[in-house]
């Protein structure tokens, strides 16, 4: 039975949409907390939300959301069976990266996330994502498509589907990772 004291994706995300804990509350139309399974074995964090999300207060609703859900799709999964979500959960204006401290302060909210969804495996998609949970000096094009374990999770680094929408050729290797994410799945145990 719930208690009081027992934190859900819900009790987050009624904070997230009235949080005026940084700059970006300022400009954003619509907070954006994230969606998805309470389960989920694997998350996936992009930036911080853009226009579509913005004004739908949903994450990964544009073109970059259309082809990660294609993605999904294409190794079995739908948007429900994981969940969704970013490093900030308001709308950088313009869609510049965001700060330092911003992520900084929003993060008290992606880790109670974390927490509650306990993901075997943190996708974070791009590389202000990945900064959020890797402390390395490399970037996208070096990590991608390799698990590395940190504190009993496996991070699984993949381009934003929005870079992948720039560029054609980081389509198909988007692809590719998400085959391997897909075996890197099926190899772990529940
Ligand atoms: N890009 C992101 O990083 N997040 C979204 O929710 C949509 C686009
Ligand atoms: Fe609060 Fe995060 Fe939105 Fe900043 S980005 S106002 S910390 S929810």
């Amino acid at each position: 039975m719930a208690t009081d004291f027992e934190d859900s994706l819900e009790k987050v995300a009624d904070e997230v949409l009235v949080c005026t804990k940084c700059r970006l509350s300022e400009t954003r139309r619509h907070a954006v907390p994230g969606e998805g399974n309470s389960s989920a074995r694997v998350i996936f964090v992009g930036e911080g939300p853009g226009e579509q999300e913005d004004v739908q207060g949903r994450p990964f609703v544009g073109a970059a959301g259309k082809l990660l859900t294609e993605l999904l799709g294409s190794i079995g999964l739908g948007r429900d069976d994981v969940y969704i979500t970013n490093v900030v959960k308001c709308r950088p204006p313009n869609n510049r990266p965001p700060r330092k401290d911003e992520a900084g302060v929003c993060r008290k909210y992606l880790e109670r996330q974390i927490s509650i969804t306990r993901p075997k495996v943190i996708c974070p998609m791009g590389n202000s994502a990945i900064r959020a949970f890797l402390d390395s000096e490399k970037g996208v094009t070096s990590l991608h498509g390799m698990p590395v374990e940190k504190d009993f999770i496996t991070y699984f680094p993949m381009y934003h589907p929005a870079a992948a929408l720039y560029t054609a050729s980081l389509k198909k290797v988007m692809e590719e990772d998400f085959e391997k994410l897909r075996g890197l799945l099926d190899s772990m145990v529940d």
